[in-house]
């Protein structure tokens, strides 16, 4: 007789977009004919850069020659295409870590290796999360079944390691035992970004307990200040504990078109592992359960790591952090405080009154006609902030923040 995985049951409120969804479609509902502006989702808006649009019909055109068409990918470059895997190490090269290219594994994106790799290690491993964070990362430990059950807002067998103002968003380490460690930076909601010395923390932590950190730096390309770490390798001892995930997504655009990558280091250890076997694991699992991403989305992403592809796409960066600057002043200028949207697309900010992040939600789509997140639905140290993402064409950030100024009441 076949069984559901009875872990779905665990996983308490419905995904926080779907919710937001409902409500917004409520409200159009009874209120026919008004529009609604949102700077809501971290969706990707502007056009890819033209030199990886040209990249891309290439890798078409390939597929329609007999001497340069290819299939599936070959097992023993993990399915990256040629120079792929060289243009990644190239750019960890210039962040001073080097990285060997049978390290770097090439994915569909980052959701998928988040999704994935907690399942390489043990069932009863203990997992840490930013609190608040990317909801992926508490939801896979869930369906994965390495938590207890729900308490409310938290979960069992989680280690939530809060993120407030009292330390500007960035977490110490953990006090008690955590095997895996997910840690976001910048960190989306909150935009803030960990500094070297608050990851040596980590590392150091990571190296003396035997952990293994997962680095999501899905959004490093939007840092800009020179002292702040874009990977975790920046960091001395990392190699040993931690592996890294990033994506074609927000920095290229890719969000529909899907690329991006892992790094799993052969020096990795773990209590019952030598070097070289998380790597192997990790290849094990990829050969069995992935066939590689597009060989013609690859073509794009080499050319998006090309000099030109990274000033191309530096411009549309420019453009999302240009939309963040204009959203900060308003909303300032409104009165209210706002964290983040300086080295990361999202601005982080706290309600009004003291006012529940759900009930502000309703207020602001209700009066402004904006659609915002609500903080809680990335954690319950969420709670009592909103987010406000800069993606979006800077027409409808310019008459999102008009509406705010006018209508919203405070
Ligand atoms: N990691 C973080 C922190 C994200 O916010 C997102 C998407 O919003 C992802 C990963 C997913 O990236 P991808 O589109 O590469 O799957």
């Amino acid at each position: 007789m076949a069984k559901l995985n009875e872990n779905f049951d665990k996983l308490t409120a419905g995904y926080l977009f779907p919710e937001i969804s409902k409500r917004v479609k409520t409200f159009l509902e009874n209120n026919k004919g008004v529009s609604i502006i949102r700077l809501g989702i971290g969706n990707t808006t502007e056009p890819l850069a033209p030199v990886v649009i040209e990249a891309l019909h290439n890798g078409v055109d390939k597929l329609s020659k007999v001497d340069t068409y290819t299939g599936y990918g070959d097992d023993s470059t993990i399915y990256a295409i040629k120079d792929f895997r060289e243009a990644l190490a190239t750019y960890y090269n210039k962040l001073g870590a080097k990285i060997e290219l049978d390290e770097i594994f090439i994915s569909d994106g980052a959701k998928s290796d988040l999704g994935n790799i907690p399942s390489i290690f043990s069932q009863d491993s203990i997992i840490a999360v930013q609190d608040p964070t990317y909801p992926a990362y508490v939801d896979v430990a869930v369906i994965s079944g390495k938590t207890g059950k729900s308490t409310g807002q938290q979960y069992e067998r989680i280690v939530y390691m809060p993120c407030g103002e009292e330390n500007n968003f960035f977490p110490e380490p953990p006090t008690q035992k955590a095997d895996l460690i997910f840690l976001c930076s910048p960190n989306n909601p909150t935009g803030a970004v960990a500094t070297k010395e608050q990851l040596k923390k980590f590392v150091d932590y990571a190296k003396k307990n035997q952990a293994i950190i997962i680095f999501d730096a899905a959004y490093n390309w939007f840092i800009s200040d020179p002292a702040l770490p874009k990977s975790i390798y920046e960091i001395e001892g990392a190699k040993e504990c931690a592996i890294e995930i990033n994506s074609f997504s927000k920095f290229a655009g890719f969000t529909g078109v899907r690329l991006g990558w892992s790094i799993v280091p052969k020096t990795l250890v773990t209590q019952d592992s030598s070097p070289g076997k998380i790597n192997s694991i990790w290849n094990r699992r990829q050969c069995t359960m992935f066939n590689g991403a597009s060989n013609i989305v690859q073509e794009g992403g080499l050319v998006a790591l090309s000099e030109k592809g990274l000033a191309e796409n530096q411009q549309i960066i420019d453009y999302y952090m240009n939309n963040a600057r204009t959203i900060r002043k308003a909303l300032e200028e409104k009165g209210f405080k706002v964290f983040g949207g300086t080295n990361a697309p999202y601005l982080w900010v706290k309600t009004p009154n003291g006012m529940k992040s759900w009930d502000f939600f309703d207020k602001m789509l209700s009066e402004a006609k904006v659609v915002i997140t609500p903080g809680s639905g990335f954690g319950p140290s969420g709670e009592g902030y909103f987010r406000v993402s800069s993606f979006g064409h800077k027409e409808n950030v310019a008459k999102a923040i008009e509406s705010i100024k006018k209508n919203l009441k405070l």
